[in-house]
């Protein structure tokens, strides 16, 4: 059967830039059902794409990635989808605030610009925006909603990991992947801190240290806010706190966190953002193999900024891409790659390119989040996340930036379906309890009831979760000093034009 909804693809232009991507992509559909999963259409592997091409799931893995795998035992019985399309890795995001995401753009009044992040941190306007949301955050009845809600943003997004899940909440164990903790692919190999990397004691450093060097289960990313703004409150002294040369009273002179003397842990550091990074801070980084997230989106909103990228990537700094958070960033990894796109074509950056951002959103972002052994690329072996977006063009990589919610026709989480177009949901959903939803005149399925992991409020659906978001910014149950009245601001998960 065809896709019910390809006349109904939305085409229009985002962000004001024009499309070049085509908006008629090819048909999808079904064309026989079975076990496993074989993708047909457009593959983009680590060396290029393949077209046409095939990927086959068993199970959770990617068991073959050619232009064919008939011969593959078990694929002539399996599901085959046509997709009409391009086959992605589900999309990596390696830096956001989850739980935030509920809230719109906190623009401050007047609209301004910021030194560095400590500045807008104490703004009282900024304090009053997040507010319904702070005065419980560290309670479930605030942080799971949140969360979910900003997980269901990414994976109708087509994301199927992100980072950002500060506070270790089973409520979000698990819907996408969480970088940082329950990632469902080992140990919880990462250590994240809010507070500032110019605060380091020797005593902390000394525990990342332990850490590192754990004999068994060892952290191997430690992911730190490093020089988010332009100058004032230290922040150029933040590396060098990081890397061990902080001669002030309490503050970390010693052993680097970059990297050992011997080289041991080389790799671990995860800075995110970089834009007051000076060059020579940058060939530090490169030098100790450390990683940068960019979020150009979010640093050009508070500071008008953003991380030297033209030059982080001619050292060939392995570089993540993330929005950061609704309140300041775009709300999600697409949107994020269309604006680095406009931002990198206005200053003139040739190296970002839309094969360059979908390599910081895969395979690079793998590596950045410290999990390419299990994601990131479309390999045999692999787990199978996977995205597949309707849209098409001469180049892949710009029909995957320029995609919309409507475009993305489906998304796998170990080869499970939580997203997609309806005509794929009989047989590729991860179960029979999925909502359904408006991508803009498009109805998609999304799950969330049920889905695997250890979640104790499993049964909810799309709308429980959003009426308790709706609850917490109007105060509906809530004391009298906590009736916001601000239902109107919740942000919804598809923003159409
Ligand atoms: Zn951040």
């Amino acid at each position: 059967m065809d896709g019910p909804t390809d006349a109904m693809m939305d085409g229009g232009p985002m962000d004001g830039g024009p499309l070049d991507s085509t908006t008629m992509p090819g048909d999808s559909s079904v064309v026989q059902m079975g076990d496993g999963i074989l993708l047909r259409g457009v593959v983009l592997t680590p060396t290029g794409p393949l077209d046409p091409g095939e990927v086959f799931v068993m199970g959770d893995t990617i068991v073959c990635v050619a232009a064919d795998c008939s011969a593959e035992v078990g694929a002539m019985d399996a599901t085959i989808i046509e997709t009409g399309g391009v086959i992605s890795p589900g999309l990596i995001d390696a830096h956001n605030h989850l739980p935030y995401d509920f809230l719109p753009e906190w623009v401050p009044s007047p609209p301004m610009l910021f030194d560095n992040r400590y500045t807008w941190a104490d703004d009282p306007d900024y304090e009053a925006h997040i507010e319904p949301y702070t005065a419980h955050r560290s309670t479930g009845t605030h942080y799971c909603p949140g969360a979910k809600w900003g997980e269901l943003r990414a994976l109708i997004h087509g994301t199927t990991t992100i980072m950002g899940q500060s506070l270790r909440q089973g409520c979000i164990d698990r819907l996408v992947r969480n970088a940082d903790h329950y990632h469902g692919l080992g140990h919880d190999h990462m250590r994240t801190t809010i507070s500032s990397p110019r605060d380091i004691t020797d005593s902390d450093a000394d525990s990342y240290v332990a850490d590192f060097t754990a004999a068994t289960e060892p952290v191997t990313r430690l992911a730190v806010h490093m020089g988010e703004g332009v100058s004032g409150s230290n922040i150029e002294l933040e590396f060098s706190s990081f890397a061990g040369r902080d001669t002030r009273t309490n503050r970390h002179a010693g052993i680097s966190l970059l990297a050992a003397m011997d080289g041991s842990y080389r790799g671990t550091g995860y800075l995110i953002h970089g834009v007051a990074l000076t060059d020579a801070e940058l060939m530090e980084v490169a030098s100790t193999d450390a990683k940068i997230v960019w979020s150009p989106s979010s640093n050009m909103v508070l500071y008008g900024q953003t991380a030297d990228i033209g030059r982080i990537l001619e050292l060939g700094i392995t570089v993540g891409l993330g929005p950061d958070w609704t309140l300041s960033g775009e709300d999600e990894m697409l949107s994020e790659m269309r604006f680095a796109l406009g931002w990198a074509s206005a200053e003139g950056v040739s190296a970002v390119t839309p094969e360059a951002l979908w390599r910081m959103a895969t395979v690079d972002g793998a590596e950045v989040v410290g999990l390419s052994s299990e994601i990131g690329t479309l390999e045999v072996g692999k787990r199978a996340d996977i995205t597949v977006f309707g849209r098409v063009g001469a180049d892949p990589y710009r029909a995957v930036a320029e995609s919309t919610a409507s475009d993305v026709r489906l998304v796998l989480i170990d080869g499970e379906a939580y997203y997609g177009d309806l005509a794929f949901e009989m047989s590729a959903a991860v179960n029979g309890d999925c909502d359904m939803i408006d991508a803009c005149g498009t109805p998609k399925f999304v799950c969330l009831a049920n889905t695997p992991g250890s979640d104790s409020r499993a049964s909810e659906s799309l709308e429980d979760v959003r009426t308790q978001l709706y609850n917490i910014l109007e105060g509906i149950g809530y004391p009298p000093e906590e009736q916001y009245g601000r239902g109107d601001e919740l942000l919804e998960l598809i923003d159409c034009p």
